[in-house]
């Protein structure tokens, strides 16, 4: 009597939380769980704006997968996922093939780039530990090399961040606290660096309150940052960021954060998506294919009250883990009349914008400054503790609340 096979891809918060919930009493009896990742570490997506721009190190933001989780009741795998064959319920590994009776997918998403010439050659984006380690060096790179040159070349010390969405927001908050302590370190004057957040919608962060997007630009200019509003960027090339209103701003550091897509893994497997994102049922399976599961960046869910499709978050890919967890559960167990349907509950959103400040909105109240700063923190260890309890809060969490 074979146990049924469950692979997880991805060990971000939607597959970790996902295996944290099946590893949870006896279920291992019942299933081979089997969890699939790139590294052999998890990593918070949600804090890599902090390194990325030096202010935290990264080894804060990642924590050993086998630390976590029980691989007696979980087999991990470290490897890459190559591909889904759907039909034949198999996943290629670059080193080995699995197959599956039932399948989570939570392998994240890749930047967005809209098809703009440029941006996979000469842009850094803000995607994994990998990814934002690289940033942090290059930076100090360029604040290295400048001071080398007698004629000073002020690309070195320009830095453009493309898109105002939150994920740009965050990251030059981040830069502009982090900057003075370079100058300092390279004896570099805070006149030669230039700061650019560069952002085609009408407004910084479309859609969220007014007031508090108001309050994160003033807080931002004031630390040197020069916001260009309503200005798509339409090029990048080696050294420099063409806009659509014909200015062409030399930079040596762009850093990309115009939104998300799915893993194009998922696009490749066949399934219909918008945006590498599959619209999937109320069960979070994937239309036509009852034995997979497809949650986070990856899935693609509506919000009914204003028929547009929830933005990609951490908060909705750990609410997923839950319904994915129990419906996995009652499959296996033969009790489908027990699958739920997914409600997301949303709590507010809190951005960052450095140092002690931050904005948000949480139920009906707006958050600034360093009331702000302190839900976030507690945001972020409220999630340690979901994933790790009460040891991995005293371990990573941020105790500096204040
Ligand atoms: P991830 O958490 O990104 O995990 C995907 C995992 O899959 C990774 O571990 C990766 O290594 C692995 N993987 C990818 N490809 C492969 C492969 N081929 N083979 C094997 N493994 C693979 N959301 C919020 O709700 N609140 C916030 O405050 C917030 N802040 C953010 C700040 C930043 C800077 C960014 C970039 C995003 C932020 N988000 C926030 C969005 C949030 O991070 C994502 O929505 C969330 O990470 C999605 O979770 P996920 O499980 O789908 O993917
Ligand atoms: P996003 O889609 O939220 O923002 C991207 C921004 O880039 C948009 O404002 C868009 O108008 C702009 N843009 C697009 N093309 C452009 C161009 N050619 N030139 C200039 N600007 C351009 O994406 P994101 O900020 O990467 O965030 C991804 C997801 O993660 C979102 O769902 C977001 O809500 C979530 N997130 C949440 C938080 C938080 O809650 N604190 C933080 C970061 C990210």
């Amino acid at each position: 009597n074979r146990k049924p096979k469950i692979l997880i891809l991805g060990a971000g918060y939607g597959g970790m939380m996902t295996a944290s919930r099946l590893q949870k009493g006896n279920f291992h009896q019942d299933a081979e769980i089997t969890l699939v990742n790139k590294h052999d570490y998890h990593y918070q997506t949600t804090w890599l704006h902090e390194p990325a721009a030096g202010t935290l190190h990264h080894d804060r933001t990642r924590m050993k997968i086998t630390d976590i989780i029980d691989t007696h009741k979980v087999n991990f795998i470290k490897d890459s996922v190559v591909s889904i064959d759907k039909e034949n319920k198999k996943v290629k590994l670059d080193k080995e093939e699995l197959d599956y009776d039932y399948l989570v997918i939570g392998l994240g998403s890749q930047p967005e780039t809209f098809g703009i010439p440029g941006v996979y050659d000469h842009a850094f984006s803000i995607r994994s530990v990998n990814s934002v380690r690289l940033i942090r060096e290059h930076i100090e790179y360029m604040f290295a090399s400048y001071n080398k040159q007698d004629e000073k070349d002020d690309s070195l010390l320009t830095f453009v961040v493309a898109g105002a969405g939150f994920t740009g927001i965050e990251f030059v908050g981040e830069l502009s606290e982090r900057i003075p302590e370079l100058c300092e370190e390279y004896d570099i004057a805070r006149e030669n660096v230039s700061m650019y957040s560069i952002e085609a919608a009408p407004t910084a962060l479309p859609g969220f309150d007014e007031e508090l997007v108001e309050y994160a630009m003033n807080l931002l200019e004031s630390r040197g940052v020069n916001f260009k509003i309503n200005t798509p960027i339409k090029e990048v090339q080696d050294g420099k960021v063409l806009l659509d209103d014909g200015e062409v701003i030399d930079s040596q550091t762009i850093v990309w954060t115009t939104g998300v897509r799915g893993n194009s893994i998922v696009e490749e497997a066949g399934f219909e998506a918008m945006r590498g994102r599959v619209k999937v049922d109320a069960n979070l399976r994937a239309p036509g294919h009852e034995d997979v599961f497809i949650i986070g960046d990856c899935a693609l869910i509506i919000n009914e009250e204003i028929n547009r499709p929830y933005p990609p978050t951490a908060q909705i890919a750990i609410q997923q883990s839950y319904t994915c967890a129990n419906n996995i559960k009652a499959l296996v167990k033969g009790t489908e009349e027990e699958l739920e349907e997914f409600q997301p509950d949303i709590k507010g959103t809190v951005a960052s914008l450095g140092g002690k400040e931050a904005i948000g909105v949480v139920g009906d109240r707006k958050l600034y400054g360093t009331s702000a700063s302190t839900v976030k923190k507690l945001i972020d260890n409220r999630y340690l503790y979901l994933l790790g309890g009460m040891p991995l809060v005293l371990k990573k969490g941020k105790l500096n609340l204040f």
